[in-house]
């Protein structure tokens, strides 16, 4: 179900993509595609993949991770409604807290808002403490400001020293 929505300026909102189940990569340049085909909406900017070992529930595949920038005028809620749409989509069962998925899409950032309200906190509360967020973010995005964290590059480059990670060919 996709709540209805009247357009809004449009902001630059960035995504987080994961998938570590059922060809991690096809996932992602599908739902890249879904997120292509969403209304009012550009992707402006698409990071490499990268490879993390999992984090929390250890005996799983390894992640494929990317961060994209949307240019949208959908609404908050409505965006979140649509990424959650595009999970189920791909086949997301949620079963394992930090399970193995074949989708998983945040809501990292909607240009300068701040959001807590049921179901969607924005920004993402954990995305300053991934290496698989933070890296991707700052290759797209080296510049921006994360409040409360800081410089999105300089986070990156600390968390990606502290858990790894490593970029594919693409
Ligand atoms: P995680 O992505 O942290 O591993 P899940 O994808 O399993 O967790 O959980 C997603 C749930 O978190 C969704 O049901 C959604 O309502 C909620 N949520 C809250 N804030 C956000 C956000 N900024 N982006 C995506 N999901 C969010
Ligand atoms: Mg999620």
């Amino acid at each position: 179900m996709t709540v209805s929505s009247t357009a809004v300026a449009p902001v630059i909102a960035y995504v987080g993509l994961g998938s570590n189940l059922a060809s991690p990569d096809e996932q992602l340049d599908s739902a890249l595609r879904a997120l292509m085909a969403l209304p009012d909406t550009r992707v402006v900017r698409t990071s490499s993949r990268y490879r993390t070992a999992p984090i929390g529930y250890a005996d799983q595949p390894d992640f494929i991770n990317a961060v994209a920038a949307l240019e949208t005028a959908i609404p908050m809620r409505a965006l979140l409604d649509h990424l959650l749409r595009i999970e189920r989509e791909h086949g997301r069962v949620r079963e394992i807290p930090n399970g193995p998925r074949t989708l998983d899409l945040d809501l990292l950032l909607y240009g300068d808002e701040r959001y807590e309200g049921p179901g969607l906190t924005v920004p993402h509360p954990r995305m300053h403490e991934r290496a698989f967020v933070m890296v991707p973010l700052a290759e797209i995005a080296p510049r921006l400001e994360l409040i409360g964290y800081g410089n999105a590059a300089e986070l990156a480059k600390a968390l990606a020293a502290e858990q790894g990670i490593s970029m594919l060919g693409r």
